[in-house]
């Protein structure tokens, strides 16, 4: 069986690591705030060449705490691509502000900026810009954008850790930017965790403040936040991980090569594409087919696990009703029936990507 993921696997190379590192933060039984988080968010912060990290409980709480740390009037419009998981829109709604859709670029998938353009208000103040399936947005077109129109720009680096715009790694890049380190993610924890990148010193501070009571110290609230704290278990975990996400991640790289040359020549399938100033960290690998769920199936008889990012553009969601919105509006709305994600990560071999494209071209009848 070819998994699509494969957390028990992943835990076997670095188990020693992992559980010597657990067992020291019981040991010393100090598990929030402390060393752990300290070498977290300066060693993330390096990774990613960023000013600040400040470690918050989830990539949720990290995009929301981003945005409210922003300051931007309540009820502003801020504008979030038609294809990303919910949390995207979810932050601006919780936060305070409106969603604004637009779509995305039908071939790397990341915001279309001529859709985002058309979108711009007077009330626009903010975009949020995912780092979709690990391929970075066009970070220096967004930010002329942002000068242009005076709009802050929030990285939604959940699937992008790593990810570089000409050698330049993501998530201090814009205004601020936000991480999740969901299990599942490039980079992940042993459950819910995240992290807010900047290198806006107030920003920073702000940002810290509101994930944690508003205080600047204990018991001295200076205004009303919230708990959004990551503990020294997970962080524990992230700085074992942290040492060997280089590696893990040249090995999506390099399946992804792999993938985009022997597939290059089945028509039926449409290859996502790497634009040449990126750095694309593959958290997904990302094909479009007609018959997206025959071929899921097919490849699940033959032992393959793929998956579907997303199966319904958010504005199409229940969640997005209110908004109105014309099913047809957005290319993205369109080929969400055709998605399908192959299995790529560090439990992934050569090997293994071999068979999912002889399946694959077995399917569709090319040699
Ligand atoms: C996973 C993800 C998030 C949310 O992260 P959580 O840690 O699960 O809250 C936000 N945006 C995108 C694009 C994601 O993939």
């Amino acid at each position: 069986m070819i998994k699509f993921l494969d957390l028990k696997f992943q835990y076997s190379t670095i188990k020693e690591e992992v559980d010597a590192a657990m067992k020291n933060v019981i040991d010393n039984s100090a598990f929030i705030g402390g060393e752990e988080i300290k070498n977290l968010e300066r060693d993330f912060a390096i990774f990613q060449n960023a000013e600040y990290c400040i470690a918050v409980a989830n990539g949720t709480d990290a995009l929301e705490i981003a945005i409210e740390a922003l300051d931007l009037p309540l009820g502003s419009e801020i504008i979030v691509p038609a294809n990303s998981f919910i949390s995207s829109g979810e932050a601006v709604t919780r936060s305070g502000h409106q969603v604004v859709f637009c779509d995305c670029d039908p071939e790397n998938y990341t915001i279309d900026l001529e859709s985002l353009r058309k979108a711009i208000t007077d009330k626009t103040k903010a975009v949020i810009a995912v780092h979709l399936y690990g391929h970075p947005c066009n970070m220096d077109e967004l930010m002329a954008l942002a000068i242009e129109k005076d709009l802050k720009i929030i990285e939604d680096c959940a699937q992008a850790h790593g990810a570089e715009v000409h050698g330049k790694r993501i998530g201090a890049i814009g205004h601020i930017g936000a991480f999740s380190f969901y299990p599942g993610k490039n980079l992940g924890a042993y459950g819910d965790a995240g992290a807010i990148l900047t290198n806006d010193a107030a920003l920073a501070k702000k940002s810290r403040m509101i994930a944690n009571h508003g205080r600047i110290e204990k018991y001295n609230h200076i205004f009303e936040g919230r708990n959004s704290r990551l503990d020294n278990l997970q962080a524990a975990v992230l700085n074992v991980k942290l040492k060997h996400i280089e590696n893990w991640t040249e090995q999506r790289i390099a399946v992804a090569d792999y993938y985009l040359k022997e597939l290059k020549e089945v028509p039926q399938i449409r290859l996502p594409k790497r634009e040449s100033w990126a750095r694309q960290v593959y958290h997904l690998f990302v094909i479009r087919v007609a018959d997206r769920d025959h071929l899921k199936n097919y490849l699940k008889e033959n032992d393959i696990e793929s998956g579907i990012h997303y199966p319904i553009a958010l504005p199409k969601l229940q969640a997005y009703k209110y908004l109105g919105q014309d099913e047809d509006e957005f290319y993205a709305n369109k080929y969400d029936s055709q998605v399908l994600s192959l299995p790529i990560g560090e439990h992934i071999t050569l090997n293994d990507a071999g068979r999912v494209v002889s399946v694959l071209k077995e399917y569709f009848g090319a040699k």
